[in-house]
């Protein structure tokens, strides 16, 4: 069995993984992806990339989603009040223009520089009625590691993690899900798909008693049931979920690739990137799930030694889950 030790290396590794390898091709086509790359060990031994603006991408580099789920973990390990204002500073900090940032998020960010105590306000200075983009789930994992024995606190710290720059009922409820399905996948090493849709529904049912309207979701679930169910592959399950920045699609997305190949991390990742579209938060999203489930040791060492960042090398990033490990794996 896999120990909760491994799954939490598992998790964040995976995650970090994904945004490697889908960042090689985010936004690109499900044709054009297949036409130019062979496989995931294809994409990760390419040396660079065009970029739409700038120098060519470097390929071993993360972008925002890894970056941001970093200041997340550390987040976690070192601000016991858990302070949303806290995480919006260290986001500002570690911001990079170059890991290709959404627009919004960046708005957010110059606002904070300027007007700090108003940090409650900014994450209505682009959207008014907040963002549902998959800027927050994206980077939620690590709260599904460390509260995946206390769900009243998991779900309270994924929406708090959103409220900095994601702060519509769409984008609290992806992160709701998408740490739930971290939570579970740290908790289990047996697998149907049920162990996972009945929490998750359960965690949209918060939602709901709120009168929040969690149709777009609910549906999403019963397409992946029934998906499931059919034993449909992703890529058609993309022309129905959708693989896009909204995180009504790519939230869903990310957990049918899971779900559909729970044996495998390697498969996992191959199908989030190669149906096209955000693969680097589809990939991330469905690696950290995938790794929390099967543990580090289902990521391939070659995959890893594709990652060239510093100061965050591999073993770097797996210090980190061992301290998250070391914080909150024996809670
Ligand atoms: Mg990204």
């Amino acid at each position: 069995m896999t120990s909760s030790h491994d799954k939490f290396r598992g998790c964040i590794l995976g995650a970090v993984l994904g945004d490697v390898a889908g960042a090689v091709v985010e936004a690109e086509s499900p044709g054009f992806i297949a036409k130019t790359f062979a496989s995931v060990g294809d994409i990760l031994a390419t040396d660079t990339v065009p970029e739409f603006q700038g120098p060519p991408w470097q390929v071993g580099r993360f972008t925002d989603d890894t970056q941001m789920m970093l200041c997340v973990a550390e987040w976690l390990l070192e601000d016991d009040s858990h302070s949303p204002e806290i995480l919006l500073s260290r986001f500002a900090r570690a911001y990079e223009p170059w890991r290709r940032y959404g627009t919004g998020t960046e708005a957010i960010f110059r606002a904070y520089s300027q007007h700090p105590r108003a940090w409650r306000e900014l994450s209505t200075v682009m959207f008014s009625a907040g963002s549902y983009g998959n800027g927050s789930a994206m980077r939620v994992a690590p709260v599904g590691l460390a509260y995946a024995n206390d769900l009243r606190a998991l779900i309270s710290l994924a929406m708090e993690s959103s409220r900095t720059t994601h702060s519509h009922s769409n984008a609290y409820q992806a992160c709701v899900l998408q740490s739930l399905a971290v939570a579970i996948a740290t908790k289990t090493s047996a697998f149907s798909p049920d162990m996972f849709l009945s929490p998750l529904r359960a965690g949209l049912a918060h939602f709901a008693d709120l009168l929040q309207d969690t149709t777009r979701f609910a549906c999403a679930l019963d397409i992946v049931e029934q998906g499931l169910r059919a034993g449909l592959p992703c890529i058609e399950m993309a022309s129905m979920l959708g693989t896009g920045v909204a995180a009504y699609e790519s939230v869903p997305m990310a957990l049918y690739c899971f779900l559909r190949h729970p044996e495998s991390y390697e498969r996992v990742i191959h199908e989030a990137i190669f149906i096209g579209g955000d693969t680097d938060t589809i990939a991330s999203m469905a690696g950290a799930i995938s790794g929390a489930f099967l543990g580090r040791q289902a990521i391939p060492a070659q995959w890893l030694g594709a990652i060239r960042e510093q100061p965050y090398s591999p073993s770097a990033i797996e210090a980190l889950a061992d301290r998250l490990w070391a914080k909150f794996g024996s809670k």
